[in-house]
């Protein structure tokens, strides 16, 4: 049976911008194909196991052609698969939707389109520009900026466009810019009328230039403006100054690295993106389970001979219930036992399973923890402390010394994660990054052998943010200056340190 395509737009940047219907066809997809506009937070919604195929252009390489996307579309979906073409924006405003479409019926395969929020819209009222207004105008009309005037045939018409009076909005029009006012000025349209020019539009990089028919393409040349980029003409765009409203966060314009596992890192680059800053995914780290259960899966089974059960991570909570469930291990069997935590997210993780949490120390450290950890008061002075294989074992020595009998069991082990080193190189090397930010020592400890101990210098003018004075001890022993830490051990903790940093 042949399989299916979803040619699906996924909008301009914001990755939030995305439709329920896109998330739905992309976490279903046993195949991506994929283009340049597209961010890696989409992506994210994709299978684990599902193929990704990138088919937009490569700097300084050419794109894949036409023909070539539609053969693989075709070749996946005779195999029974099903093919999310993920597109920027909205597969039929110069997403050569059309084609790709027509190319699947005519070798009869069935698709659906998923249209998707267009930057022709979207990028103008990010920057405070709606594209029609009853006091300016009735209409607007999306054109290619691609066709450059004076080429021959052109399918735009500029004398048409110039007597136009609704909104112009040009795509793909960065080079061409010179030429496109041009051409409308000498087709009489009035020199004076409002213009824009937004970059990245939508993004926590959005730029604005703004102008009027006459200069507005100096002024983006002037301000080194890229693809993608969009042109808005026409009196609307008088209002941008009154109506604008992005980006407003405090962390406007700053690159910031975080280093946290995958899975855990999405807390962390929302709160930065929602403050207007541009979080930079570099897992460091990665979770795992234990390399054998055995001494796991017979601790399950002893639970109720506990007086407490101590997490000194969130992980350690997600990995410990985890294997409960596997192992249909009933909670009750936890009836009994106390439970302590350090910090809010470990204890928030506990509650999410219905527990409440005995005893939490103050400051979230284990040596506060130990400080005030209540001397064992039960016949049978047992604690169970699930732990991570990196965490320090003083605990366990600690906890002893309080009177108790201590189950040390790992419940889960800390490995390098996948951050491509060149990737994150190149950015430093080019100056783009603001702030480092550390969660953890295995993340300043994995970092620092991911990069390799002789580029750590590169990184002396970038600021460092950790989570607490652990990880900062670390980060200053690893040969990196620590520049803030957090008042709070917390992600909302580092995330205020980061704004005040900031400033
Ligand atoms: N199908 C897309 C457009 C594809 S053509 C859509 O509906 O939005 C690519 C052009 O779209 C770029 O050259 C640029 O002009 C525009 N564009 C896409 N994303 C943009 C963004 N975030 N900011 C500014 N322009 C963008």
């Amino acid at each position: 049976m042949p399989g299916k395509v979803y040619i699906t737009g996924v909008g301009p940047g914001d990755y939030k911008l995305i439709t329920l219907k896109a998330i739905e066809c992309i976490s279903r997809a046993d195949v991506i194909v994929y283009d340049r506009l597209v961010s890696d937070r989409i992506l994210g919604f994709a299978r684990k196991d599902a193929e990704l195929i990138y088919v937009g252009k490569i700097p300084g390489l050419h794109a894949v052609s036409q023909e070539k996307i539609n053969g693989i579309l075709v070749e996946k979906a005779l195999e029974g698969k099903v093919v999310a073409r993920v597109k920027g924006g909205d597969p039929f405003v110069f997403g050569r939707g059309g084609e790709e479409a027509e190319a699947l019926r005519e070798n009869g395969i069935e698709f659906e389109i998923v249209p998707g929020v267009t930057s022709a819209v979207a990028v103008p009222a990010y920057a405070g520009i709606p594209v029609t207004h009853r006091d300016f105008c009735s209409s607007f009309h999306v054109i290619t900026g691609h066709e450059r005037p004076d080429k021959e045939n052109s399918l735009v018409d500029y004398g048409e466009l110039a007597g136009l009076r609704g909104t112009l909005v040009f795509l793909m029009g960065v080079k061409s810019l010179p030429e496109i006012c041009q051409s409308l000025i000498d087709n009489g349209k009035d020199r004076g009328t409002p213009a824009a020019v937004i970059e990245k539009g939508t993004t926590s990089e959005q730029r604005k230039i703004t102008g009027t028919l006459e200069d507005i393409a100096q002024k983006a040349a002037e301000a080194g403006v890229r693809s993608p980029a969009i042109t808005v003409i026409g009196d609307v765009v008088s209002l941008n100054g009154k109506l604008d409203w992005f980006p407003r966060g405090k962390l406007t314009g700053k690159r910031i690295i975080v280093t946290r596992s995958r899975e855990q890192a999405s807390k962390l680059v929302d709160k930065i993106e929602e403050l207007g800053g541009m979080a930079i995914e570099f897992p460091t780290i990665r979770i795992e389970g234990p390399e054998d259960f055995t001494h796991f899966d017979q601790v399950l089974k002893r639970l109720p001979g506990y007086e407490w059960l101590v997490f000194t991570s969130e992980n350690g909570v997600k990995a410990f219930f985890g294997r409960m469930m596997t192992n249909r291990i009933d909670i009750r069997s936890l009836a009994g036992v106390k439970l302590a935590a350090i910090g809010e997210a470990t204890m928030e993780a506990l509650n999410k399973y219905g527990l409440n949490v005995d005893y939490v120390p103050e400051k979230y450290t284990n040596r506060e923890l130990l400080k005030g950890f209540p001397p064992s008061g039960g016949d049978s002075p047992k604690i169970l402390l699930a732990r991570g294989n990196l965490s320090d074992k003083k605990l366990v020595e600690g906890l002893k010394a309080k009177g108790y009998e201590v189950e040390d069991l790992i419940v889960y082990r800390t490995v390098l994660g996948d951050g491509r080193r060149e990737d994150i190189l190149e950015m430093i090397e080019e100056g783009g990054i603001d702030y480092i930010t550390f969660t953890s020592s295995s993340t300043v400890r994995n970092f620092v052998s991911i990069l390799g101990q002789e580029n750590i210098s590169k990184t002396s003018g970038i600021k460092v943010l950790c989570i607490g004075p652990v990880t900062a001890k670390t980060a200053e022993e690893s040969g990196l200056k620590v520049t803030a830490v957090a008042d709070r051990y917390t992600i909302d903790g580092l995330v205020e340190k980061l704004v005040e940093e900031v400033g």
